[in-house]
């Protein structure tokens, strides 16, 4: 049911600073950016073999990624592994008393559909899953 890891979300203050290390020094490319309205992000997309790194830089002082920062400092914010049934996964987590973020899955970055679970279940770490056509 669980395919692979899909990306590594990471949060940072200064996306082109990210960038320039990502990209310029470490030398994985940049495909793609967005901005998701919805979790109030601007993300790029640096594909590394079958998976990717998301760098993610809030769009303003109040969405979760600055929140994130501002707890935790810049970072690895979430892992999120790949589905193939997102909608059934969730249901069968929740049977299971697992803490959802997101009861249903809702639009993510790269036209993905996505689900967070809450930390509290996780052993700490915030778990999206993904389902990709
Ligand atoms: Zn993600």
């Amino acid at each position: 049911m669980i395919k692979k890891i899909d990306h590594v979300g990471i949060a940072v203050k200064d996306l082109a600073a990210a960038i320039k290390f990502y990209e310029g020094l470490l030398g994985l490319k940049v495909t793609d950016t967005e901005v998701v309205e919805g979790q109030k992000v601007k993300v790029a997309f640096l594909p590394t073999g079958d998976s990717e790194v998301e760098l993610l830089e809030s769009t303003t002082s109040d969405g979760p990624v600055a929140k994130y920062i501002e707890k935790n400092g810049e970072g690895i914010q979430h892992i999120a592994f790949r589905v193939d049934n997102l909608a059934e996964k969730l249901a069968e987590l929740k049977e299971k008393g697992v803490r959802l973020i997101d009861e249903k899955p809702r639009r993510g970055a790269g036209g993905a559909m996505i689900a967070f679970l809450h930390p509290k279940s996780t052993s700490g770490t915030l778990v999206e899953l993904c389902e990709r056509k």
